[in-house]
Formats: structure tokens, C-alpha cells, sequence
């Protein structure tokens, strides 16, 4: 068995002790003579993953009791909707356009009422993050939403914006878990888990309990009601049983680890070595600046695109594979999320070199 590299920005490159874990227990999880995808979402052993998962990420994040986790599904997307469907008492909401993300989510807000597009990067191909600190926040706004980190532009907000007071809404889909974060500054942080915490199709939502209501926009479904979740502990209907399971596993690595700001050292060592070389190469640029820099994604240009292509390629013949930047900005991307070992940047930033030797 070889492993490569893996730098997808999601689904990702998950743990090795959390996939080998999984590996051990998929014939028999522990005792039960059968694996977790084959039990009842409403056994014992099910319960008690769930029960035990939502524990591990509130200790990590210390998520007060105030919130709700709820394990849901649907992507990331469905959230574009379930937000507004949920909290749009107004009809108005206030959004910051940071990327692709941010940009479909307002979009799909749209349907259902005002939507004020109050700050944008588009200008400069979404490569820097805007200042947020006086922003024309409407009087009647429901919420402030945004893309915390953006992962095709390789952006992130390093201070949240001033909502003056309004209910910050944030996507945190693929910063989830990479640092320590103050929760009590949102009414609702959600993410698809594909990108740092497990496999496709769980969405966590942690939702500050004066959100969750009867109270939402006529005939929003029952499923995408924060309330029917919230009320059936995410048991309402059958849950993404084996991804919630995975979650747990990457809880307890995590913690493991040393906890979010373990986390946070570790990436901000990882993204340095990368950043570092980007600085200094004739070859290779990075293409956010440098205060709005991820720690997550990467992404960086030859402005060769033949070049690039050729960079992908060869990477990938070397074992470092998913470097293409999104479909739609070209160039690569590297990400680096919590499970990427620092000798795989390491790898990466060793064979730039010789690819740039080679190639000026
Ligand atoms: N938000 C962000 C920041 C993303 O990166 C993505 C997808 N990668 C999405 C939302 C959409 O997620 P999903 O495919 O789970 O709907």
C-alpha cells in the first residue's frame, strides 16, 4: 500500500490513524458483530458515537450550552437556504461577498427576501478580504453572513466583521477545526465536513438556541427546520450514521493532538514553509495577499498556463496529488488541512524547487 499526498481541497485527506481506526472496527464495532453502517441509528452503540461526538467538538471549541450541534445533511448548500428560510423574520439580510461561496449564498437568499450585498472583493478576482469594520449594516437585517474562509480564492477573515450588533452567519466549511475560535461572536457557524472533520455528507451546524423557532418563513419543509433537529437530538430521520462516526474519530484526534490551538500551531507551521518559498520564488506566486492569507488553501500561479498544467501533471507523477486549482481561476492550490502531515508540505515545496530549477 502507498499513500500519496493528497492535496484536494474536499473531500480531503483525512487522519491515518482515524482511517486505520475505522479500518479495525469495520467488521465488528466493538462487540456488536456488525459495522457501524449496518446498525440502527437508534441502538445503543449508535447513541452513544453521537452522544460522545457532539461532546468532543463542544469541548474543543467550547461551545457553550446556549448552542446546539446538529448533525445534518444536504452539503453546505442546503444551508444557502435553510438560513434565510430560518432566520429571515425581515426578509432582509446583509451579506459579504468573498468568493464563489459566499456569492451562491446570497444568491439563494435572494428567494426568499432582500438580500444587501454590503461589501465585495470581486474587484480584484476575490484575492483579498474586505474591511469589515464599519460596514453599512442594514437596520432591519435578520443577519451578516459570511465565508469565513474562502476555498477557492485561498482567503480568510483574520477579525470578523463589525456587525453592529447584528447575528453573525458564518460558512465555515473549510477553516472547521483549524483553530480556536470565540463562538459566542456567531448565531450560527456551519460547515460540510468533507474538508477537515470527516467524509461527505454530514453538515454540522452549531445554532445559538434564540434561533431555533416555529417561527420560519411559510412552507419551509419540516427537514429544514432547525427546530425538528434540534428537538430530535439530529435523530429526526436517519442521520449520515458512519459519517457522524468518522467526525467522532477525528474529534478524538484532534484532541489528541493537543486541541484547536495544537492545531493552529501546527498549521501555521505547515502554511509557512509554503508561504515562505511562494515569497521568494521567480517561478511561482501566490495570488492572495499576504494579511488575507489561509492557512487551509493555498493557491498559486506560474502565469504560464501550460506551465501549470505541466506542474500538475508532474506533481502528480511525484505522489502530490490534487495540486489543479478550482475550475473556474485555473492555476494550483494546495490545500493543507489539519491532516496533512508537515512532511507532505515539505514534499511539496522540495519538488517546486526542482520544477522551478528545471522550468526558468
Ligand atoms: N462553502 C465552502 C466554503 C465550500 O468550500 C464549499 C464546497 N467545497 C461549499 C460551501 C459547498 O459545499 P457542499 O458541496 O457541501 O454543498
Amino acid at each position: 500500500m502507498s499513500r500519496v499526498y493528497n492535496f484536494s481541497a474536499g473531500p480531503a485527506v483525512l487522519p491515518e490513524e482515524v482511517l486505520k481506526e475505522a479500518a479495525a472496527e469495520m467488521l465488528d464495532y466493538k462487540g456488536t458483530g456488525m459495522s457501524v453502517m449496518e446498525m440502527s441509528h437508534r441502538s445503543k452503540a449508535f447513541e452513544e458515537i453521537i452522544t460522545t461526538a457532539e461532546q468532543d467538538i463542544r469541548d474543543l471549541m467550547g461551545i457553550p450550552d446556549n448552542y446546539r450541534v446538529l448533525f445534518l445533511q444536504g452539503g453546505a448548500s442546503q444551508q444557502f437556504a435553510m438560513i434565510p428560510m430560518n432566520l429571515m423574520k425581515n426578509r432582509v439580510a446583509d451579506y459579504i461577498i468573498t468568493g464563489q461561496w459566499a456569492k451562491k449564498a446570497a444568491k439563494e437568499a435572494e428567494k426568499y427576501g432582500k438580500v444587501n450585498r454590503i461589501a465585495s472583493s470581486e474587484d480584484k478576482t476575490f484575492s483579498y478580504i474586505p474591511d469589515c469594520s464599519d460596514l453599512p449594516i442594514s437596520d432591519d437585517a435578520d443577519y451578516v453572513y459570511i465565508c469565513e474562509n474562502n476555498t477557492i480564492y485561498g482567503t480568510k477573515f483574520k477579525e470578523l466583521p463589525n456587525t453592529k450588533g447584528k447575528t453573525l452567519v458564518s460558512d465555515v466549511s473549510s477553516c472547521f477545526l483549524s483553530e480556536p475560535v470565540d463562538v459566542t461572536k456567531y448565531g450560527i457557524i456551519y460547515g460540510g465536513v468533507q474538508k477537515n472533520i470527516g467524509p461527505a455528507g454530514v453538515v454540522i451546524v452549531i445554532i445559538r438556541e434564540d434561533l431555533i423557532t416555529d417561527d420560519v418563513l411559510p412552507g419551509t419543509p419540516t427537514m429544514l427546520t432547525y427546530k425538528t433537529h434540534a428537538d430530535a437530538k439530529s435523530l429526526y430521520n436517519t442521520p449520515p450514521a458512519y459519517g457522524i462516526y468518522i467526525c467522532g474519530k477525528v474529534f478524538k484526534w484532534i484532541k489528541s493532538q493537543g486541541g484547536l490551538a495544537a492545531m493552529k500551531e501546527r498549521n501555521e507551521k505547515k502554511a509557512k514553509v509554503l508561504y515562505d518559498f511562494l515569497d521568494q520564488s521567480k517561478l511561482f506566486k501566490g495570488t492572495v495577499v499576504p494579511e488575507d492569507r489561509s492557512l487551509m488553501n493555498v493557491p498559486f500561479v506560474t502565469g504560464n498556463a501550460d506551465l501549470d498544467a505541466k506542474f500538475v501533471k508532474e506533481a502528480k507523477e511525484a505522489g502530490l496529488e490534487n495540486l489543479k486549482g478550482h475550475r473556474t481561476v485555473g492555476g494550483m492550490r494546495a490545500s493543507i488541512y489539519n491532516a496533512m502531515p508537515y512532511e507532505g508540505v515539505v514534499a511539496l515545496v522540495n519538488f517546486m524547487k526542482k520544477f522551478e530549477e528545471e522550468n526558468l
